[in-house]
């Protein structure tokens, strides 16, 4: 079933009136596209009934825009998790705010939502070109972060009193939501405010873009992990090296990384469901073959295994079950009972890969995303965030990128290049 629907088209606030200030570089033609499918057959359907295939609007710099930086301040917040590049991301909004479109006040909202809402008495700071100067070098947010609900009304009133023309929102799915919510509030109290989001998610699990900020680094961080557990695993007879790398409902991260270090044996995502006698009969084939395993499990892998919690964070996320230590006791416990003696040395450098500063490309990425976003405000865009699609940055309304989230196509080449590189059973 083709969806004819999907409809990618940006809200706006109003007409751009105003010439850009913006000096020395190529304005963006204001009606240009990228188009979603990349390959022809996809589109054959569109095509053929005389439709124009779905396209996402190209992101950058606009000749006219809407609002008059000398008359606006803007605003940046941080939510959910940390992930590397929130600074980067932040340096490159303030600049360019600064630089390209001469907004003189830039505020930084402290420790999520809870700094749109006076109540928690966390003042903004003010973010200058020399404040954020060498920001990129460290990882996390010099913003703070938090999770759990405000209320919308409540944020958009100070937004209303600082006189905000342009907020930032960093952050997951659950941040782009209370975006939305933001955006909503504004527009029915008539305030001309846009809101502009940067998907935020090391998992690279949102739909609609194809590649998010910190993704490469976490996967070239996990590296060292995957390298480590592979020297355990080869130094012992019967060795066991288990990593537990990020990937709550997507397992990119781990499928990746499969393929940047291809002595993984077993690869577990959330997308691909195994029984734990599967599991732990395979590995035993393999250690009788090899003497040795690398397992590479994603956190959201497995939860049916697991005893379920209700627990839930402040958000409202539900709380999962650690699959890594699980699986180090279930596999230690599998062996003990067989009466072989295995070496298993278990890994989780999920805090350490998250806490990195942005590797050179990511960095380079974020820089682009932020200005990007920044052409965006300005042009009077809003209720959208900034992605990545087909080699270019374009925009997608919020509603669209929260919608479903991005998983791992198992019949896909990802999926099959890890099935090709681990050779692993089918262990339903
Ligand atoms: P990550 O999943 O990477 O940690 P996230 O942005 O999804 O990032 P959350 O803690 O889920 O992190 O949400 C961040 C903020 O967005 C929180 O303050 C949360 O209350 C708010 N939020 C989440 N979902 C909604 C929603 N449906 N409506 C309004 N606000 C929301
Ligand atoms: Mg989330």
């Amino acid at each position: 079933m083709e969806n004819y629907e999907l409809d990618f088209s940006i809200e706006r606030l109003g007409e751009c009136r105003i010439p850009s200030p913006v000096r020395g570089i190529r304005f963006m033609d204001d009606d240009g596209h990228v188009l979603y499918f990349s390959r022809f057959e996809e589109m054959n359907p569109w095509l053929e009934k005389g439709i124009r295939p779905p396209a996402m609007e190209t992101a950058g710099p606009r000749e006219k825009i809407f609002f008059d930086p000398s008359q606006i301040a803007c605003g940046i917040v941080t939510c959910g998790g940390v992930c590397p590049g929130l600074n980067d991301v932040i340096r490159s909004i303030v600049l360019s705010l600064h630089h390209h479109y001469g907004v003189r006040k830039v505020y930084g909202f402290r420790y999520g939502y809870e700094g749109l809402v006076s109540r928690h008495g966390h003042a903004p700071l003010e973010l200058t070109s020399d404040s954020v100067a060498r920001i990129h070098e460290i990882g996390g947010t010099i913003l703070g972060t938090s999770r759990g609900p405000q209320d919308a009304s409540e944020m958009v009133s100070t937004l209303e009193d600082l006189k905000i023309g342009i907020l930032f929102t960093v952050g997951g799915d659950g941040t782009q939501r209370g975006a939305q919510k933001i955006s909503e509030e504004a527009a029915r109290r008539g305030l001309p405010i846009s809101v502009i989001g940067i998907p935020k998610t090391i998992d690279n699990d949102i739909s609609y873009i194809q590649t998010t900020f910190g993704f490469e680094t976490a996967v070239a961080e996990a590296r060292r992990a995957t390298y480590a557990a592979t020297t355990e695993a080869d130094a012992a007879r019967n060795s066991i090296g288990l990593v537990k790398l990020m990937g709550r409902d997507s397992g990119f991260i781990a499928a990746y990384s499969v393929l940047v270090n291809s002595h993984v044996n077993f690869c577990l995502v959330p997308e691909v469901p195994f029984s734990l006698e599967g599991f732990c009969e395979a590995l035993r084939q393999r250690l009788e073959r090899k003497g040795h395993a690398v397992i590479v499990v994603a956190e959201g892998a497995g939860q049916g295994l697991m005893e379920k919690t209700a627990e839930r964070d402040a958000s409202g996320n539900v709380k999962y079950g650690d699959i890594g230590v699980f699986l180090r006791d279930a596999i230690k416990g599998y062996f003990k009972q067989s009466n072989l003696e295995v070496n298993l040395k278990y890994i989780d450098p999920s805090y350490i890969i998250r806490s990195m500063p942005a590797n050179p490309r990511d960095a380079a990425f974020c820089l682009l995303l932020g200005q990007s976003a920044v052409h965006a405000g300005m042009s009077g865009r809003t209720n959208m965030v900034v992605s990545y699609w087909n080699q270019q940055f374009t925009h997608v309304p919020i509603k669209l990128a929260v919608s479903q989230r991005k998983k791992i196509d198992t019949r896909g080449m990802l999926w099959n290049s890890v099935m090709a590189v681990t050779r692993q059973p089918d262990m339903m």
